[in-house]
């Protein structure tokens, strides 16, 4: 029996109470218990969740290093993630199931930081004329055959998302398959119109990759996926609130409009918890500067965003904690389908942040087990 006292973010009231909160030995929480004395402690929350993240700390999915799932892991739980889906980068089939089936066997051990989840394949099944920063070379048209070689029957759901084009001939049937085969699909990186979005979702898609970067804008006209993701209520939407990717007045205004489908996620690359400089992404090289990493020509290549500065930027431009915390954790755990997850109650895991009144993270616990502590004083024995 282990407990945590301070400002907990009780799911019940969507707010802090000053309490006290206590998890089993299996790391699940039995009970929390008020107590006014709490007032002065720290600010606890739920467990962050991102669903897109390439890398941090110099290293990447991509990577053939073994140790970068738990080095990347480790780095994540500093700012306070417990869960994460690895993202990879559109390249040739062969290297993606080389890194299907390697990051599968990794998996089957714990990891000593945030859990690893199963991965999310960004690409290759997208429009090239909103590539990003994804290497063209590696697009691939959308096949049921190229789907069955990647992944074979996705049995164990290791492959849990994939961001598609739905505007590729065939992607429809593609989408179909992933749905069949337990992975959620999100349109992203591509030029559909309105209808051809719409095409996707009836198809089986329920989210956009990072919502307005890499996509169709908004036209009143010709709505594109921008303004689907306004207008359709089944799509969940990937927002990098970095301040770079999106101005902070649009995020507010999604926010205002429909926070109960935003995921907060930060697309980082290796960058992500390093010095500026120079990097590689997909094989080609990124400048960091400013909180921004380019490629050569200007291109947005992924972000050095952390989950933590995410909510940090988020009540410095005036958004409600409530909704931030639903983006960081409820509303990732809900669309992962990871029940117990995403908020503080009896009977969820105990995947939990302690922060400062800065809103600096200074420890995170994994189904109750320390996975960051910064504090000088360990707390209640742990
Ligand atoms: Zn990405």
């Amino acid at each position: 029996m282990s407990s945590l006292s301070g400002r907990i973010f009780l799911d019940s009231e969507q707010a802090l109470v000053p309490g006290v909160v206590h998890w089993d030995g299996k790391g699940q929480i039995e009970r929390i218990e008020r107590d006014p004395q709490a007032q002065t402690g720290p600010v606890i929350l739920p467990g962050f969740i991102d669903e897109h993240i390439h890398g941090i700390g110099g290293l990447d999915t991509m990577d053939r290093e073994p140790g970068r799932f738990d080095a990347m892991s480790r780095a994540l739980a500093r700012h306070g993630v417990t869960g994460f889906l690895a993202t990879t980068l559109t390249a040739p089939l062969e290297d993606l199931r080389r890194i299907i089936e390697e990051s599968r066997s990794i998996a089957l051990g714990p990891l000593s930081g945030a859990r690893l989840w199963g991965l999310h394949l960004e690409g290759p099944f997208i429009d090239p004329i909103f590539k990003g920063a994804q290497p063209a070379n590696a697009i691939a048209a959308p096949l049921v055959t190229s789907a069955q070689y990647l992944m074979g029957d996705n049995r164990d759901q290791w492959v849990r998302l994939i961001t598609m084009a739905p505007n590729m001939p065939g992607a429809g049937l593609v989408i179909e398959w992933m749905r069949q085969h337990g992975v959620a699909v999100n349109l992203g990186h591509s030029s559909a119109t309105f209808d051809e979005g719409k095409k996707g979702v009836l198809a089986g898609a329920d989210g956009l990759t990072h919502f307005f970067n890499a996509m169709s804008p908004l036209n009143h006209r010709e709505p594109g996926l921008v303004g689907l993701g306004l207008t359709e209520p089944r799509l969940w939407c990937e927002l990098i609130a970095d301040g770079i990717h999106i101005r902070p007045e649009m995020l507010a205004y999604v926010f205002h409009t429909m926070a109960e489908r935003v995921l907060l996620i930060t697309d980082a690359m290796a960058a992500a918890d390093m010095p500026d400089g120079d990097y590689q992404l997909g094989g080609s090289p990124v400048t960091v500067s400013h909180g921004a990493a380019r490629l050569n020509d200007g291109t947005l290549a992924g972000s050095v965003l952390t989950l933590d500065q995410a909510l940090r930027n988020l009540l410095r431009w005036g958004i409600p904690l409530p909704a931030i915390v639903s983006a960081l954790s409820g509303n990732s755990a809900r669309r992962l389908g990871l029940l117990d997850r995403g908020a503080i109650a009896s009977g969820m895991r105990a995947d939990l942040v302690v922060l400062d009144n800065a809103y600096n993270v200074e420890a995170t616990y994994c189904e109750g087990r320390p996975i960051f502590d910064a504090r000088p004083i360990l707390h209640n024995g742990q």
